[in-house]
């Protein structure tokens, strides 16, 4: 299967469909998604310096360039600047620490993971604070990554329109993508169409409205807020069975006919191999209306943050609340 792409500015292109890999620590575990992935034809991998799955990643990755099955070209791969990371003087040397993990040479996507820095910790136990957030001089530190060849392109991640609108006035190189979190619960119209009148590629995490979400943030002591499941809804599984998909197909396909790209993620080989089959059908014009107005807006934001343990005081939070 060759996975269609969309076409980012500065002139690389992304494959509209990539494999998440957010909470994905046990090694063989990932090992075997990415293989499955890879054999199946997915071709895009999003990771995080945050995920501490980069040296994995990295590892297969290798192996498959090694044995000739792919080049690097063939695979666009996006890693994330954490909020750790963004102080001007951290940017180059957390890149790097990326390219080492992945055993790459390049990035084909650098992002801000999110709009607030936060202190760096010398081990793990050290309480968090945020520190004040400079945008446009971290950019530029971004910008020069891209001058030396370090990544292809770059972008930003949990931006609000007044911070990607910040971002656009200011760059030398433009953002090429926004990752935002988008399902049918929550589809951020206005923040969509404000980044794709700028050219920017949206990508959709948490696609599937993140199933799992309330029962990680559980792990660190947090409840998650109840938000309704996407996978059971009856609207979802009404338009699936029409087209004979299955609910995860449906709310993959609603994005891409958006024009976003979505990444979900899967450790489970049947999923992996599932959540790829795209396009072999497409939704008519009454199911994308049914599905529009699915959209419930904040309240179903699953990925608040909460769990990075810093306070929505900052002035650069950038969600509503
Ligand atoms: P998703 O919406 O992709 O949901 C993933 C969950 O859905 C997993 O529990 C998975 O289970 C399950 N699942 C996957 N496919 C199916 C299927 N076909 N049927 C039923 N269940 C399924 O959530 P994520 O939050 O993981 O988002 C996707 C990716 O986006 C992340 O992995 C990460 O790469 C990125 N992300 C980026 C963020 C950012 O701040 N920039 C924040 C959050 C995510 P299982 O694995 O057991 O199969």
């Amino acid at each position: 299967m060759v996975v269609p792409t969309f076409d980012l500015l500065g002139g690389y292109k992304i494959p509209v469909v990539g494999l998440g890999t957010w909470q994905c620590n046990n090694e063989k575990e990932l090992e075997d998604a990415l293989n499955a992935a890879l054999e199946n034809g997915y071709r895009h991998i999003d990771t995080a310096y945050l995920y501490q799955n980069e040296h994995i990643i990295g590892r297969v990755l290798k192996e498959w360039f090694t044995s000739g099955k792919l080049k690097r070209e063939d695979v666009f791969i996006t890693t994330k600047l954490p909020m750790e990371g963004i102080h001007p003087d951290r940017v180059e040397p957390f890149l790097k620490k990326s390219l080492e993990n992945l055993q790459l040479d390049y990035l084909d996507l650098y992002l801000i993971h999110f709009p607030v820095g936060i202190t760096q910790r010398k081990n793990p136990s050290d309480s968090l604070h945020t520190i004040p957030t400079d945008h446009i001089a971290i950019w530029k530190k971004f910008e020069q990554q891209v001058d030396a060849g370090r990544a292809r392109s770059i972008g930003i991640s949990n931006f609000n329109i007044k911070q990607v609108d910040r971002i656009v006035k200011n760059a030398r190189v433009k953002p090429a993508s926004l990752q935002i979190e988008n399902h049918v619960f929550l589809q951020q119209a206005e923040l969509v169409k404000f980044a794709q009148d700028q050219g920017i590629v949206v990508v959709a995490y948490s696609p599937l409205g993140s199933p799992a979400y309330g029962n990680y943030v559980a792990t660190l002591g947090i409840t998650a807020k109840p938000t309704p499941s996407i996978l059971n809804h009856p609207k979802v599984n009404e338009i699936a069975k029409k087209h004979g998909k299955t609910a995860a197909h449906v709310a993959l396909r609603f994005q891409i006919q958006r024009k976003i790209a979505v990444i979900p993620k899967s450790v489970t080989a049947n999923r992996v191999q599932a959540n790829i089959n795209l396009f072999d059908f497409t939704l008519d014009d009454q199911d994308m209306k049914a599905l529009r107005q699915l959209d419930i807006g904040e309240a179903c934001r699953v990925c608040d943050f909460k769990f990075a343990k810093v306070s929505s005081d900052h002035p650069e939070w950038p969600f509503p609340q």
